[in-house]
């Protein structure tokens, strides 16, 4: 049976069929324009395909209220273009199949709790640093949406005293994870391409600060078995150390776990999928459509 997933991003999407084994079988990647023609493109690809349901993780914010005269909406998002743009209803019509959607993060999440880093667990955090920061939730094994989904990067942190840009670069909030700890954050506050800043650079000490806090948040408010976090940021693979310290000192020896107490080798992790977690995700929801889940 041939399935087809979307991982829609704000600057590109990719686009795969695989099959329900989640093997990925054909795969390309276009550029996120304007809505007609992206979705033009959308199902230039996937017709005549034979794809038996689609699976779509994408930026949002989304309307997931199943309920709703607009679930599968983007609603509110910055990019113009997309907001209020039914993203569900127009390729399901299109394409006369099951569709189901997700945050491009819960898609994530879900790999990696069903074949990836968090397999085994029945919670899960994943958070990509990258563009945006955006978290994705499976708690008791089921995909976490609540009132609206949450919003891991719009967190509120203490801000470093250390920080030349202590306000951030988020439009909404000051002092925020997004504004703070973001790809185009790191880049503002050093006017250096985050990849080329180096490795004993104080960006780092600082990143590392504010993803600490983040996951120490998460710890307090969630209790998540395992945290992942992936994005481009996470490409620099020194940061985990320092994020598992920082982690351990602020929780200042209050939570009491093995898996904590142990160093976190384990526990705040990079996922195992690599930069397939979204689309894997994609497939993932795609059987979950097909079944009626
Ligand atoms: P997106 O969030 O747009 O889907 P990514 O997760 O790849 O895509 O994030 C892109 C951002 O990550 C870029 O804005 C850049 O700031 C940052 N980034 C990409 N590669 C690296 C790297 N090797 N080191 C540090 N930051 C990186
Ligand atoms: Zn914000």
């Amino acid at each position: 049976m041939l399935l087809g997933a979307i991982e829609a991003g704000g600057t590109k999407m990719v686009l795969c069929i695989g099959d329900e084994e989640q093997h990925i079988l054909e795969r390309e990647v276009i550029p996120t324009t304007t809505p007609e023609e992206t979705t033009g493109k959308i199902l230039a690809f996937f017709q005549g395909k034979g794809i038996r349901a689609l699976g779509i993780g994408s930026f949002g914010p989304l309307d997931l209220n199943r309920r709703s005269k607009t679930y599968g909406y983007i609603t509110t998002t910055p990019k113009t273009l997309w907001r209020n743009f039914p993203l569900l209803p127009r390729l399901r019509e299109a394409l006369r199949v099951p569709v189901e959607i997700d945050t491009d993060v819960n898609a994530a999440a879900l790999s990696e709790y069903a074949l990836g880093a968090a397999q085994g667990f029945n919670s899960c955090l994943y958070v990509t640093v990258g563009t945006g920061i955006g978290g994705g939730l499976i708690a008791e094994g089921n995909l976490v949406h609540g009132l609206v989904h949450p919003e891991f990067g719009h967190m509120l942190l203490r801000v470093s005293s250390e920080d030349p840009m202590p306000d951030g670069v988020c439009p909404y909030h000051k002092g925020c994870l997004e504004g703070l700890a973001s790809g185009p954050a790191i880049e503002a506050r050093w006017a250096k391409k985050a990849s080329l800043l180096p490795e004993n650079h104080p960006a780092w000490i600082l990143e590392a600060e504010y993803l600490a806090q983040m996951c120490a948040n998460a710890i307090f408010c969630i209790s998540p078995e395992c945290i992942v976090l992936g994005g481009g940021v996470m490409r620099q693979v020194h940061l985990f150390p320092l994020v598992r310290a920082r982690t351990a000192a602020l929780l200042e020896g209050y939570v009491q776990h093995p898996r904590i107490l142990s160093g976190m080798d384990d526990y705040i992790v990079p996922p195992a999928l690599g930069e397939n977690s979204g689309i894997v995700g994609g497939l993932l929801l795609a059987k979950r459509a097909f079944q009626g889940v």
